[in-house]
């Protein structure tokens, strides 16, 4: 007979059918959920199960963080004065050819330690590196897997700016893929960095491998203006047009950000299935812009949530994000009503599992989904008086309310500590591969950040008082 386990809280947001259970709980079995209703009734129907939580606290499906770049997660701390694409060429990218699958793995468990802290099961990864055959990305699968988080990895492809040859960028995706396969919890998809950094060859290449082989491709997508404009001169359209004419919109994708576009746009990524993660926090570090979320949904595009990199959010707290992302909606609109914490849950559990093509498995706490689920401790200030469960998660908490968390049925944070791994040890592995990194990159210097002569990979100055250099040529 299986072990059932039992969760309960004063309020179980279940975000399916069953609604908000005052006084609820959740039991499960082999990594799934058996039965979610109110405590005395699952009780009754498990008795002697292990019960963990009480009458106070939040119960709540693991949230899904729809996009991030673990391999941002030995450089945070740079370049909070640059826009994106300055940022890409200054930090990302000169970090990006040194990475190694070692690096990739370590950084994964250190950033995977800060997702599942804040509440986090499920992960989509892009690992963008162009370190051309080091197969740098299935080290984020290694580093997912070793936390035991649930997932998606994608290899973010770019070869605009530094060549790759086109069959290693494929060698990588499909390494990548079948690394995933054998995977339990971690899945694949096509990267494409961003349509605008990839040549021409690739971006064919890389459609066509994708319909081939019927994977799911994701991909950053009208990020920020210079994007729509840089794509306008290429091309003569968008970036959004591209990869239609591209085939991009003929596969299940996922973009990320889709700030930058226009009503028709919209229309046609709604018609097409697309997908959409908003990243709240790195939109605002990098002044990208403010994504229309009520305009995407009303068109029917889910929309999930995402901390982006851990260089350009800096870090990895999701609850940060789901306030963030209600934040941003009301001021920028002048309307409290523009995004409400109702709203913004759901878009960090079902509707960002939706996008990602998980919402058959994860997403809301139901029977015969996988158990993935966060407990918010009752016993510190943030919900020490629930008036309204769905506005103090958003609005109330943070990491340190974590209490504990379950991915796929197995305790991942008890009472607030990591079970199986010791943070400590986790932040001083992450040291030296870090250290490394930033050395070999060029990137410890920051009076070159700072405006001082460009030397090795790091070109682009442009903090204040430094003259701001274009950076290596966009080689279309
Ligand atoms: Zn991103």
């Amino acid at each position: 007979m299986r072990e059932v386990g039992v969760v309960r809280g004063g309020h179980v947001l279940t975000m399916g059918p069953a609604g908000d259970l005052a006084d609820g709980a959740v039991a499960f079995a082999g990594g799934e959920v058996l039965a979610v209703g109110p405590y005395a009734e699952v009780a009754a129907r498990f008795p002697g199960a292990e019960v963990v939580g009480d009458d106070r606290g939040v119960v709540l499906p693991g949230l899904v963080n729809a996009h991030t770049h673990l391999s941002e997660a030995l450089i945070p701390g740079m370049g909070e004065d640059l826009s994106l694409l300055e940022w890409l060429a200054a930090i990302v990218t000169p970090a990006g050819r040194h990475l190694t699958r070692e690096m990739a793995r370590v950084g994964a468990m250190l950033k995977g330690a800060e997702l599942l802290l804040s509440g986090v099961t499920c992960v989509n990864d892009m690992f963008c590196h162009t370190n051309g055959g080091s197969l740098a990305s299935l080290g984020a699968v290694d580093g997912l897997e070793a936390m035991g988080l649930r997932g998606l990895v994608a290899f973010g492809a770019e070869d605009a700016d530094d060549p790759v040859p086109v069959a290693t960028v494929l060698a990588e995706h499909r390494a990548l893929a079948e690394r995933c396969a054998a995977s339990d919890l971690v899945g694949f998809r096509l990267g494409v960095g961003t349509v605008l950094g990839q040549t021409d060859e690739l971006l064919a290449a890389s459609a066509a491998e994708a319909k081939a082989n019927g994977w799911a491709v994701h991909t950053h997508l009208a990020e920020v203006k210079e994007e729509v404009v840089q794509a306008r001169l290429r091309w003569g359209v968008t970036t959004v047009g591209r990869a239609d004419a591209v085939g991009l919109l003929e596969v299940p994708l996922l973009a990320a950000h889709c700030i930058w576009v226009r009503q028709g746009e919209i229309a046609e990524l709604a018609r097409a299935g697309v997908g959409v993660v908003h990243n709240p926090v790195a939109n605002m570090i990098l002044a990208s812009g403010v994504c229309p979320v009520p305009v995407l949904r009303a068109a029917g595009i889910p929309v999930g949530l995402g901390t982006d990199g851990a260089a350009s959010n800096d870090s990895q707290n999701m609850l940060e994000a789901v306030k963030a992302a209600a934040l941003l909606q009301k001021v920028a609109r002048l309307d409290p009503t523009a995004l409400t914490a109702g709203d913004v849950l759901a878009m960090a559990t079902l509707e960002g599992a939706r996008a990602l093509g998980l919402d058959d498995r994860v997403g809301s706490l139901e029977p015969g989904k996988r158990a993935d689920l966060v407990r918010l401790r009752g016993d510190r200030p943030g919900l020490a008086n629930v008036h309204d469960p769905w506005q103090q998660v958003v609005y109330c908490t943070s990491p340190a309310d974590v209490a504990d968390v379950w991915v796929d049925g197995v305790r991942r944070v008890a009472d607030g500590r990591l079970v199986g791994h010791d943070l400590a040890a986790l932040v001083e592995a992450s040291r030296a591969p870090a250290a490394e990194l930033v050395a070999r990159a060029g990137l410890g210097d920051h009076s070159r950040l700072a405006g001082g002569a460009a030397a090795g990979d790091a070109a682009v100055a442009g903090r204040p008082g430094g003259a701001v250099s274009p950076g290596p040529a966009r080689r279309r």
